[in-house]
């Protein structure tokens, strides 16, 4: 029965959405009345019972053939904080301890499949500082990690200003860390940052790879700061399983809370962040232009943003029109190239295995059958499917251009009446497609 309720929720929901959010998810009993699920951190359990809550509903309904109430429980990997311990913060002016940039916001980020997760676990981290705790997300370069931390960071200036926030990157804590042993001070360095913070947001935790006592104070540091229920969100290019060298006990910890990876954008989504970077540079770029920067740099947006600022420059300081072939120059975007053979090479290949011939019989003048009906065909095949020029194709079949036009129309005329010709040249095109993985027919 659990199983079949695993399945059944499972088929209404695209994988994306499953693995993101259901991969914890498990049946832990069955009741007369109800059914108890479990899963593995608190803002997943939140999540599921607001997004979900109706599906599992119907899910149940559909299984059990009844109404039958549910609860979402959550397992803890670890010992969690004890929230209510905390002692009430004391009101304070908002103290920027950090700068932010002001572009990293919330708002300012947008969501698609690649950061849905992310997003929400960070802006869930920020309206509820110290209730998933800690928050670790990693992902490639240039993914929107260090905005999301700053998002926090901006959120929380705004609407809970008598947070102490701090942002720092971890190459910061190092070289503070570094400065305050050699001035004799550390004593103050380790108060600054254990019991002077509310939110601890931590960039770049791969820095400290193979930096072992830094590490050793980043562990004193989490755990009074997590003790107290203090926020930490904590960002990585890696898995916490994969700081290679990193001291485990600081691994499990960062595993304690909530572990989230931001993926490579869609191409929608990258479409739009393009946009949104275009705004905010108070420029304009036509859309095949974004349509262009969108597919080339979706694997980190960084350069993206490079590259946009690079054809703004263009368009503002030479004042060049950027249309999509200039775009490709500034960018030294190359098109795409047919792979290896030339098209004309592969309708080659194509007819010489389907009519078993060579391809100096299709050039030359042999009479066989088969190379009659081969050379009209991708005569054929290469005016209409290919674009060739009559003497393009004259050139490829060393034939001359009236030589070309006259089978041309005589393999049309056939066409219409021989349905084995439309067969095979059904055939043709249908190999072609494969070749060129639908790049011309
Ligand atoms: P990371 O820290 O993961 O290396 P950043 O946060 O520095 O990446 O992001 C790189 C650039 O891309 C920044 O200018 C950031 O604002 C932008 N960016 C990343 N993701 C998004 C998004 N989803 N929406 C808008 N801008 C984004
Ligand atoms: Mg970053």
């Amino acid at each position: 029965m659990k199983e079949k309720i695993i399945e059944t929720l499972k088929a209404k929901l695209n994988r994306r959405v499953w693995d993101s959010w259901f991969s914890t998810f498990e049946v832990k009993e069955i009741g007369e009345n109800c059914v108890v699920f479990q899963v593995g951190n608190l803002f997943i359990k939140d999540w599921l019972e607001m997004k979900y809550g109706n599906l599992i509903a119907r899910t149940l309904k559909e299984v059990f053939n009844r109404s039958i109430d549910f609860k979402i429980e959550y397992a803890p990997l670890q010992d969690q904080p004890m929230e209510d311990e905390s002692e009430p913060l004391v009101r304070k002016r908002p103290l920027v301890l950090t700068p932010l940039n002001p572009i990293f916001t919330f708002e300012n980020f947008v969501t698609g499949p690649s950061n849905m997760f992310a997003y929400s676990a960070c802006l869930e981290a920020a309206k509820n500082p110290g209730k998933y705790n800690p928050l670790f997300i990693y992902g490639d370069v240039g993914l929107g990690k260090t905005h999301l931390l700053q998002a926090i960071g901006h959120y929380l200036f705004k609407h809970k200003p008598e947070l102490r926030v701090v942002y720092l990157t971890s190459e910061r804590f190092l070289n503070e860390l570094i400065e305050a042993i050699q001035r004799g001070t550390t004593q103050e360095f380790r108060e600054r940052y254990r019991s002077k913070i509310d939110v601890m947001l931590l960039d770049d935790v791969q820095f400290l790879i193979g930096k072992n006592g830094i590490q050793t104070e980043l562990f004193h540091t989490f755990n009074e700061l997590y003790n107290a229920g203090k926020q930490i969100v904590i960002c990585s290019d890696r898995d916490p399983q994969m700081l290679d060298g990193f001291q485990d006990r600081l691994i499990s910890r960062f595993q304690m809370g909530v572990v989230v990876k931001i993926e490579k954008p869609d191409i929608e989504t990258c479409f739009k962040i393009a946009q949104k970077m275009v705004m905010f540079e108070n420029g304009d770029l036509p859309e095949e232009v974004l349509l262009l920067i969108a597919e080339h740099f979706n694997d980190n947006l960084r350069r993206l943003r490079g590259a946009i600022v690079k054809l703004l420059m263009h368009k503002q300081i030479y004042n060049e029109e950027i249309d999509l072939s200039r775009a490709k120059q500034i960018l030294s975007i190359e098109p795409v190239k047919p792979k290896c053979k030339s098209v004309e090479t592969r309708l080659f290949d194509i007819l010489c295995e389907l009519f078993n011939v060579t391809p100096e019989e299709l050039k030359g003048s042999c009479k066989k059958d088969s190379a009659i009906v081969a050379r009209q065909l991708g005569m054929y095949v290469a005016k209409n499917y290919m674009n060739l020029s009559l003497r393009k194709i004259a050139e490829m079949f060393n034939r001359s251009h009236p030589t070309v036009s006259n089978t041309i129309q005589k393999f049309e005329i056939s066409l219409r009446t021989n349905k084995s010709l439309e067969s095979m040249l059904n055939k043709v095109k249908e190999l072609f497609r494969e070749k060129t993985a639908g790049q011309l027919l």
